[in-house]
């Protein structure tokens, strides 16, 4: 009989980690969540997870708690997905996103480094690492050109996994992941926000969720978000998270880009939204400069070649897909309040 392996996750409460732990539990996983003390308890993407995983408080900024996690598990691969996961925010909050972005990768690379070396590392590294590079299509050998401050972050964090790959020869992976959504992103990024305000608009709810600065996201039958220009390369991610297991089973450490080669603007997602609820979204977005970037990222695509060919991955899900079934999971949510 094959041993169980043990996966330790930080950031099991996001969208990421919880569907990561989805997978593993479904590949017979030990799973040990890192999750930080909530005032609430009320961890809405792992609510269905209780009891199946091990839960342990805790957080980034705290070495001792992670460096006692690592030493008490010995887990067999460590995914290290928790961050200051915002860029926007991180104009706003650039300690917080360097002390949790930054060093709290570095911590968790010397907790594995000093109690379980020989553990497979998956870093969640982004595209923002490539920031304002001006190429269109981005691959791993790319330059680094992060424009913000979480770019800058997760720039160090990355670089800082292949420090430790070639230094200590830790197995560590970077997966450098362009933007990807599902029904579990929170609604600090446009794409929930759009397809929450599509169904709020199209059910008539009469106290919508509140926005990311604490605002109606719906006020009179309109919704407020920022640059309509932006483009992005948008995927789903429940794929996604195959993708850093995938890389952790490979026979040698490497980084790849995990991406869907396409783009769209923020204007196509509003259409493909509002599309899906029979209504018009000229009549229901809006434009507002307090959602604005200070700088946006380039209007690149992920070239995701060396996933296909040494992992075996690919997209599954098209965008239009994608904005339907996370339209259809928030209508399903706020029918059910
Ligand atoms: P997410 O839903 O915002 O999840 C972030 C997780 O990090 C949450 O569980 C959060 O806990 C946790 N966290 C935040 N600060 C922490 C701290 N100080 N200590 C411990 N945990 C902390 O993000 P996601 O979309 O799943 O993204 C997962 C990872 O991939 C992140 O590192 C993100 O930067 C990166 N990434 C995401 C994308 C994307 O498009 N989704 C693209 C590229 C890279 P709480 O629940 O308590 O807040």
């Amino acid at each position: 009989m094959t041993q169980q392996k043990t996966a330790f996750i930080t950031g099991i409460t996001g969208q990421d980690g919880s569907f990561l732990a989805d997978l593993l539990l479904d590949k017979g996983y030990h799973v040990v969540g890192l999750a930080r003390r909530s005032t609430n308890y009320d961890y809405p993407n792992i609510r269905h997870l209780i009891g199946r995983v091990t839960l342990e408080y805790g957080d980034l900024i705290d070495s001792d708690c992670l460096n006692n996690l690592i030493a008490r598990y010995q887990p067999d691969e460590v995914y290290n997905i928790a961050a200051q996961s915002v860029p926007a925010d991180s104009w706003n909050q650039p300690i917080v996103t360097a002390e949790v972005t930054a060093l709290g990768t570095l911590r968790m690379l010397e907790a594995a480094r000093r109690h379980k070396p020989d553990a497979r590392f998956y870093q969640a590294t982004s595209r923002e690492i490539f920031g304002g590079v001006e190429q269109e299509v981005c691959d791993e050998n790319t330059p680094f050109f992060a424009n913000n401050p979480y770019g800058i972050a997760k720039q160090y964090a990355h670089q800082m996994m292949m420090n430790y790959r070639d230094s200590y020869g830790m197995f560590a992976c970077g997966g450098i992941l362009f933007n990807h959504e599902s029904e579990r992103r929170s609604l600090h990024f446009v794409t929930r926000k759009v397809t929450m305000a599509a169904a709020c608009i199209k059910l008539g709810v009469e106290h919508p969720p509140l926005n990311e600065i604490g605002e109606a996201l719906v006020q009179q039958g309109r919704v407020k978000i920022g640059n309509l220009d932006a483009v992005r390369d948008w995927g789903y991610a429940r794929e996604y998270v195959e993708a850093m297991w995938l890389m952790l089973q490979h026979d040698k450490p490497q980084d790849y880009v995990i991406a869907t080669n396409t783009i769209y603007t923020v204007r196509d997602l509003c259409r493909a939204a509002f599309d899906c609820v029979g209504l018009n979204w000229e009549d229901h977005v809006v434009s507002d400069e307090r959602f604005m970037r200070p700088t946006e990222i380039a209007a690149s695509r992920g070239d995701y070649s060396r996933a296909k060919a040494e992992l075996g991955w690919q997209p599954r899900t098209s965008f239009k897909a994608l904005v339907e079934l996370m339209v259809e999971a928030d209508l399903r949510l706020l029918s059910a309040r």
